[in-house]
């Protein structure tokens, strides 16, 4: 068996291009959504990831800003411009690129964002919501993986998913949002003994660890539905996921490719989020659309 490819880039192409039918009905209602992204300091990495957020708005037709603070910025400083930003109705979202520098707490920040901004779904309000299976702005990448998960036709209800990683902004929503679809769920970490021996046991396998190419063919069960979130840059520049793709593509059935799988769906889900935010605002949009399962 050799798996086949999940394209992610294809997928969220497809769905950037719902969002942007999406943003012209709302503009026929006389509406723009829009996005501020904020970012403190001068991190290479973090300037281009919101200048790729930027363009994927405009791109769709959404109203997009970038707001640049000094890395001296205060934390009270930063919670003012938020409270502007709150109160700003042509922003429908609002997101702050993190790492923010060590004088900032990035959780009074982005508990300054109000719920119905917080297109990341990192705000304990949405968390709660995601935690108690209620509508709410989920986390853009593992939510662009259940997006792929349903493009694909693959059935989660009843199926066994391992999610390798549980940090806040992958491995414990993904692992909730796979719960909220009707799977069973593991959970795995840095303390988890014999690794290979759980994910093995994967019908549907996320990893989200930041170790290169450390999931190999034989951590993974024949058949096996293996979706990679990991970006690590190789000495070499190069970029690999977390899966050994060349071992484990003749094991599973699917794969996600990296680049060009799990990374693409989550600029899409941002958009989508801002978009949902915008519909709400203004009356247009449905409860049931907003649901996971
Ligand atoms: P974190 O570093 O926050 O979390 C990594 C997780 O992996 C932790 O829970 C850690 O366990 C676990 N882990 C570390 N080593 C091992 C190990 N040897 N065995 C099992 N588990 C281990 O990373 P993120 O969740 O932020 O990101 C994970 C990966 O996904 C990264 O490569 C990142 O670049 C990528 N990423 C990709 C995105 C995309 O758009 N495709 C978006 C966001 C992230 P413990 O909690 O015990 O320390």
């Amino acid at each position: 068996m050799t798996a086949r490819i999940i394209d992610g880039k294809a997928i969220a192409a497809e769905f950037r291009n719902e969002c942007a039918v999406r943003v012209a009905r709302l503009k026929e209602h006389g509406v723009v959504p829009g996005l501020a992204v904020v970012i403190v300091g001068e991190d290479p990495a973090s300037k281009v990831y919101v200048r790729n957020k930027a363009l994927a708005c405009e791109a769709i037709g959404m109203h997009s800003e970038v707001h640049t603070l000094s890395a001296d910025t205060t934390q009270a400083h930063l919670l003012k411009f938020i409270a502007t930003l709150n109160a700003d109705p042509d922003l429908h979202g609002i997101l702050v690129q993190l790492p923010l520098p060590k004088q900032i707490d990035p959780r009074t920040v982005i508990g300054a964002i109000v719920p119905e901004k917080d297109v990341d779904g990192f705000h304990y309000h949405n968390v709660g919501a995601l935690v108690a299976g209620d509508a709410a702005f989920y986390p853009c990448t593992p939510w662009g993986v259940m997006k792929m998960l349903e493009h694909e036709g693959i059935e989660v209800l009843g199926k066994h998913a391992v999610v390798v990683g549980r940090s806040n902004i992958v491995g414990k929503p993904m692992a909730l949002m796979l719960l909220n679809a009707g799977a069973t769920v593991t959970i795995c970490h840095s303390k988890t003994r014999d690794l290979a021996a759980m994910t093995r046991q994967a019908d549907i396998l996320v990893a989200a660890v930041g170790k290169p190419r450390m999931i190999g063919g034989d951590a993974v069960k024949p058949g096996a539905v293996v979706i990679d979130v990991g970006i690590n840059r190789l000495p070499d520049g190069k970029l690999a996921g977390d899966v050994d793709a060349a071992s484990v593509a003749p094991v599973a059935s699917r794969i996600t490719p990296v680049p060009g799988g799990v990374g693409p769906m989550t600029i899409a889900m941002l958009l989508g989020n801002t978009v949902k935010s915008a519909e709400r605002a203004a009356g247009l949009g449905s409860a049931a659309e907003t649901r996971i399962a």
